[in-house]
């Protein structure tokens, strides 16, 4: 499963209670770059560069980065993928790994929320974790990034069938609610093929 949505829908907290309700791994390629800076590890020193100015980090960084994760064992069972992809070289690279790896995507959820919302609630979030990439040019940036190459990606599973939308707007346990409801509670493939 993938979940996608502009910064500041509450996509990160929405994909912890996801995957704790459906036992799948969430893998979030924001929290594993930060990780990174924090760690100032060689993937974080690069990735630095972008993520302070609210930019990608370049397809093929991300991209690798992605892969390697996607062949540890704690992804067997199903997973679930938070900002990832964004863009739609992302999408055709994630085609192939699960091609590779025989796997394929179920649903593609998409949180919805209004630009100025999330403008404000973003900032709010500044004031608490004082994340780098949180001040108000950089929050517009981002959102700008998200209509102008995310869009499309979004577009793409829409084409496939399996995009469910969902209004990210509102209490967290409601919009966890929303989207358990919109998905239909599927079974984990661990339990459904009794492994
Ligand atoms: P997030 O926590 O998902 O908002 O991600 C924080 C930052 O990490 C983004 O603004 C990007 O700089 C970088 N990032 C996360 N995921 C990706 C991705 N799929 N492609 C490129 N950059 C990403």
């Amino acid at each position: 499963m993938l979940i996608i949505g502009p910064p500041g829908s509450g996509k990160g907290t929405q994909a912890e209670r996801i995957s704790d309700r459906l036992g799948v791994v969430a893998i979030s390629t924001g929290d594993i770059f930060r990780a990174n800076v924090k760690g100032e590890t060689p993937l974080g020193i690069e990735a630095r560069k972008y993520m302070d100015n609210g930019d990608f980090v370049p397809d093929a960084v991300t991209n690798k980065m992605v892969r390697s994760r996607l062949s540890e064992e704690d992804v067997d069972g199903g997973f679930l993928l938070d900002g990832y992809p964004r863009t739609t070289a992302q999408v055709d690279y994630l085609d192939a790994i699960l091609a590779n790896g025989g796997q394929q995507l179920d649903v593609v959820l998409q949180l919805t929320a209004d630009d100025e919302e999330l403008v404000s609630r973003l900032l709010g979030r500044a004031k608490e974790t004082g994340r780098s990439d949180d001040t108000e040019a950089v929050i517009r940036h981002r959102l700008d990034l998200y209509h102008q190459q995310t869009e499309a990606v979004v577009a793409r599973y829409a084409e496939r069938g399996i995009l469910t939308r969902v209004d990210g707007i509102g209490g967290i346990g409601d919009v966890t609610d929303r989207v358990m409801g919109a998905i239909g509670n599927p079974v984990p493939a661990s339990v459904a093929s009794g492994r």
